[in-house]
């Protein structure tokens, strides 16, 4: 056994001692789930051990509801008293009976629909909603906080975040502290500027406001909160970055650790996305792809670590942060651990951001060639990744290793489990390219960079568990997913969903497969686990949004207990996908206008990740065989109340027939050459990035 023994029974006492805190069911001995990550350290671990790896092979359904919200679902629920939490695409919140899964109510903030064509980079969904003072408050699309009565479902009050307008959005989940909120928001791949806000939790006040990357410097420093450290930050700018917000979004991971009072969390990439564009002639640009500490009651700087400076490569920080005491040597460490897209494994001092180790969790990464321990494990770039300044492009390793999903820790077996892909990227600066559809990233996505592409040894998506102690891989698991949460127990169990519409358990110890159940729906959102009556719950959302396909089928969410044996109705068959383009019509020359326009105005929803969402896939839309229905559908809005807006202040009927043609032409190609596979899948290469 390794060194963790002394550190177990330390952790151990402490995240029992911190679930019974947190019980707060009709019963004395109920153990709820009331907040994103479980536990006030957000382990995602549960100290429940009714469902062991031995009997987890009875579990069966306890019940399930039906949410008609199309969309991508990515919501950890609640559960506060015996009612059951979830918030859903557009940002609705329901409430359930925790015990029999009868809806007490729901509340849609009628989030406007038309943002998503204009103000959201990947996803119209939610991850999840907080519990305190009687309320539960979350984020909605389009930038409010809301709070409604936990019992009642009316509305507390609501406050106003960021402006759509202006291309910020919310999906995370708030976190709770102090008695404020604190709520982050997206948009850094637009021309946003980042920032962390606190809200008042009894009257919807902010508080205060963390600006993650510097203003125009003409105009002095924004606000006390951040007086001293927005000059320090512009130190590592050039040019005028202000003019383009800078980004640094804080679109997931957020933290608050009682035990430092910080509130830590992480922000996203820079924008325009090549370093060089937005900050010629170099610069770290704090404090974009960073985990930064601020005092929770004030605001104010506390410390920060950026794992990728410059980045270029839309690596973010935003993945979740898991607070944990481990014991490394003869030392019980309180530590605040991150696995990024950028592949480094990352475990630092929650009270100082001193960084205890840093190593890759996936085999080769290539836009770093190491890190300077002399100066807080600060990583040494490689320059030929500095795509925007060599002219070159640069094949990335790794892409997209870890984007959301929740991860947890078991502090039994003293493992984190990370939903992981190995995969490439390649990225190649142009000025002014909004390949990516609406976003403004000023990068070539169809460009090659130069030279050969590099091999991966092993590609795919994965369940990983990492070992943050011995710092090192304790074992994968292929029959898992790197795109869907996990929720690990006392019963020496993770769960998770998996390919094929699956909900698994794994061993916690081993990785060893004990269970799968069929969900109709993919899982992607992290389960969570709860005890009423004495009978332990596990619930998770399944949905029909898949990638490639417009959504058909039912988004639920399932509650499974031991014995459980309430059936799924029977899946309807599957709608087959039929390519029946007309004959091409237009000249190479309409084709190819077709072709930049799609490029500029649709791609951004129908192409790679945010199909993932459900928006269709149009070599297969019957709108092509039918000019009118498809220019009304472009041009007159025909189709608004999905999200698919007019685009007539853009493009006219002539554009649409351009952009009609293109596509009849690419799906009678498809026809012609249909894939030999699909992406992703067990074992199979990665699905696109879904770029957040
Ligand atoms: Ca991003």
């Amino acid at each position: 056994m390794r060194r963790l023994i002394f550190g177990l029974m330390v952790v151990a006492g402490v995240a029992a001692c911190s679930q019974s805190a947190v019980a707060a069911g009709d019963n004395p001995g109920d153990v709820e789930w009331t907040r994103n990550g479980g536990n006030p350290d957000e382990q995602r671990y549960s100290t429940l051990n009714q469902v062991t790896a031995g009997n987890v092979g009875q579990l069966g359904l306890a019940w399930y509801a039906d949410i008609p919200e199309r969309g991508g679902y990515q919501s950890t629920p609640l559960v506060i008293d015996g009612v059951i939490y979830m918030t859903a695409p557009w940002s609705s919140l329901y409430a359930f009976d925790a015990r029999s899964g009868k809806q007490l109510w729901k509340f849609d903030p009628q989030a406007p629909r038309e943002i998503a064509a204009t103000s959201i980079c990947c996803n119209i969904s939610n991850r999840g909603a907080a519990y305190a003072d009687g309320k539960i408050i979350w984020g909605t699309i389009d930038g409010r906080l809301i709070a409604v009565d936990a019992k009642t479902g009316k509305k507390a009050w609501e406050s106003r975040v960021a402006d759509p307008k202006r291309q910020y959005s919310i999906t995370g989940a708030p976190r709770i502290g102090d008695g404020l909120v604190f709520i982050g928001v997206g948009g850094a791949e637009f021309y946003t500027r980042g920032f962390l806000s606190a809200f008042d939790v009894k009257t919807g006040k902010r508080v205060w406001r963390f600006y993650t990357v510097p203003g125009d410097p003409s105009k002095g420093p924004d606000g006390a909160a951040s007086d001293n450290v927005m000059p320090m930050a512009a130190k590592t700018w050039n040019g005028k970055w202000w003019e383009k917000g800078g980004g640094g979004s804080t679109w997931d991971g957020i933290v608050y650790d009682p035990k430092t009072d910080l509130v830590i969390f992480g922000t996203g990439n820079g924008i325009p996305w090549p370093a060089q564009l937005r900050s010629p002639g170099g610069g770290d640009n704090l404090f974009i792809s960073s985990i930064v500490a601020v005092h929770a009651k004030t605001g104010k700087y506390k410390w920060h670590y950026q794992a990728t400076p410059m980045d270029g490569f839309d690596f973010d920080n935003t993945a979740p942060l898991t607070l944990a005491d481990i014991a490394i040597g003869d030392r019980t460490e309180h530590v605040v651990m991150q696995a990024p897209k950028n592949g480094v494994f990352y475990v630092i001092e929650a009270a100082t951001g001193k960084v205890l180790s840093a190593d890759p969790y996936v085999p080769k990464i290539n836009w770093a060639l190491g890190f300077d321990k002399e100066h807080n494990w600060k990583p040494i770039l490689n320059p030929e990744a500095n795509y925007g300044k060599t002219g070159k492009g640069f094949y990335v390793l790794p892409s997209q290793a870890h984007v959301w999903h929740s991860q947890s820790f078991n502090p039994q077996t003293g493992l984190m489990y990370v939903p992981a892909r190995r995969g490439v990227g390649s990225f190649y600066a142009e000025k002014g390219g909004r390949i990516l559809g609406n976003q403004m990233v000023d990068v070539a996505m169809g460009h090659p960079p130069e030279g050969p592409k590099p091999q991966v040894e092993n590609p795919g998506a994965y369940l990983l568990a990492w070992d943050p102690v011995e710092r090192r891989v304790a074992w994968e698991q292929r029959e898992g997913s790197g795109s869907a949460g996990t929720l690990t127990t006392a019963g020496n169990l993770v769960f998770q969903g998996v390919p094929g519409k699956k909900f698994a358990a794994f061993r916690a110890d081993t990785g060893e497969k004990v269970w799968a159940v069929d969900t109709q729906g993919n899982v992607v959102p992290g389960p969570v686990t709860y005890s009423i009556d004495g009978v332990q719950y596990i619930a998770v959302i399944s949905s029909a949004s898949t990638g490639f396909a417009a959504a058909a089928g039912k988004n639920r969410l399932l509650v499974y207990k031991l014995k459980g044996a309430v059936q799924l109705p029977p899946a309807p068959p599957p709608v087959p996908q039929v390519l029946n383009p007309p004959p091409d019509f237009g000249d190479t020359a309409m084709h190819a206008r077709g072709q930049d326009l799609y490029q500029r105005n649709c791609s951004g929803c129908h192409e790679g990740g945010r199909m993932f969402s459900g928006f269709p896939d149009l070599n297969y839309t019957v709108a092509l065989n039918a000019p009118d229905l498809f220019k009304s559908i472009v041009v007159d809005g025909a189709l608004a109340e999905n999200g698919m807006i007019s685009f007539k202040n853009s493009l006219n009927a002539n554009d649409a027939e351009a952009i009609r043609s293109f596509l009849t032409a690419r799906a009678n190609q498809l026809k012609r050459n249909p894939p030999k596979f699909g992406p992703g899948g067990p074992g199979g290469p990665p699905p696109p990035a879904a770029h957040q």
